[in-house]
């Protein structure tokens, strides 16, 4: 296969590509920079571009002889999505947009989607199927919601092949230690939690420990980064034109905040100081895949099942990288369209 992965240059997206250039297939980053790191991927595979570039787009979809666009590229903080919707929507919607506009002008008729849990929103279930439904809470998740509806009237009218896949939690780091998870800034738990057993910061703070469940905080479902590149290259290898569907990518099992902590301590064998505080805004208590759907589907099983065989991956990446990336050029208006470092 030959692909191109909008946001190839970020923590899932890299992983994705690394994956598939591992199985032997081709692939390419579209990537701005802006949040994806230059040091994650190989130079050769990265085309430094923005997603409102329609005509750009399109032309290295030409260039790197594309069949299937995996589209990453998106805003994912939901604190921020709720303070400054107006940029989520214009990144993530009209993004999305154009690059269906680029994908229909290059003649790609295949796309695999970065969804999100979270357009699930509050839900009592004890495991998320597909069938579940469908209540996104903040503007993050309906920006995902929206795209999901524009692949939907896409291929209905046009005859776009697309896969929607939902994550739960990604977590976790290539098992070599030299790729892993960096945000600026952190906001997600296991980085912040391993942070803190660095000496970077202080202490981690709990949002709530009133919640309905075993010890009262949160419980979330980690996936691993190269369970979820599997699954990836499981749906590419597997997309039609014309069809659609939408996969619920999580391991079946949670872990709570609490859990999280003990298994970062047990990894790192430091002491990890934490503090409840107040719950954090729009947080479901419990969110874990029903993973059948993938598993009949595309054969997927992850290979990463409970929280401290994860732990242990992002452990070595932050040890091994305790500044992540470091601070690499950011390029941000650069939209050239030939393959360079
Ligand atoms: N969390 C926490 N303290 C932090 C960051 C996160 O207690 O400093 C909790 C958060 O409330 C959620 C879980 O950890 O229940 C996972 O949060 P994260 O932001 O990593 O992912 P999310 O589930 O929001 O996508």
């Amino acid at each position: 296969m030959r692909v191109l992965l909008t946001g190839g240059a970020g923590y899932v997206g890299s992983a994705c590509l690394r994956h598939l250039l591992d199985a032997g297939h081709e692939a390419f980053a579209w990537d701005n920079l802006s949040e994806g790191h230059r040091a994650a991927i190989p130079d050769e595979r990265l085309i430094v571009g923005e997603l409102h570039d329609t005509a750009g787009l399109a032309s290295a979809l030409r260039e790197t002889g594309a069949e299937i666009v995996m589209h990453f590229a998106a805003h994912a903080a939901v604190g921020e999505s709720v303070a400054d919707p107006a940029r989520y929507y214009d990144n993530n919607v009209v993004g999305s947009l154009s690059m269906l506009r680029a994908m229909r002008a290059a003649g790609v008729g295949r796309v695999i989607f970065s969804s999100t849990c979270s357009v699930f929103g509050q839900t009592e279930a004890a495991a998320l199927s597909e069938q579940a439904p469908i209540r996104p809470m903040n503007p993050y998740a309906r920006t995902k919601r929206a795209v999901e509806w524009m692949l939907e009237d896409f291929a209905a009218a046009y005859g776009l092949g697309y896969t929607v896949l939902r994550y739960f939690n990604a977590a976790g780091a290539s098992p070599d230690g030299a790729h892993g998870e960096h945000h600026e800034p952190e906001n997600h738990l296991i980085p912040l939690v391993l942070q803190v057993a660095l000496g970077q910061r202080d202490e981690i703070c709990i949002f709530g420990d009133d919640y309905p469940t075993p010890d009262g905080t949160c419980v979330r479902d980690y996936v691993h980064v190269d369970d979820l590149a599997d699954a990836h290259r499981r749906a590419a290898e597997r997309l039609v034109a014309g069809r659609g569907a939408a996969w619920n990518l999580g391991t079946g099992s949670g872990a709570s905040v609490r859990e999280v902590i003990e298994a970062c301590q047990e990894v790192s064998g430091r002491p990890i100081p934490h503090r409840v505080v107040e719950r954090r805004a729009g947080d479901p208590p419990r969110l874990v895949a029903d993973p059948q759907g993938a598993r009949d589907a595309l054969g997927w099983q992850p290979r990463y099942v409970g929280i401290k065989a994860i732990v242990e991956t992002a452990w070595r990446w932050h040890e091994r990288h305790p500044r992540g990336y470091g601070s690499g050029p950011r390029l941000a208006q650069d939209s050239g369209l030939s393959p360079r470092g």
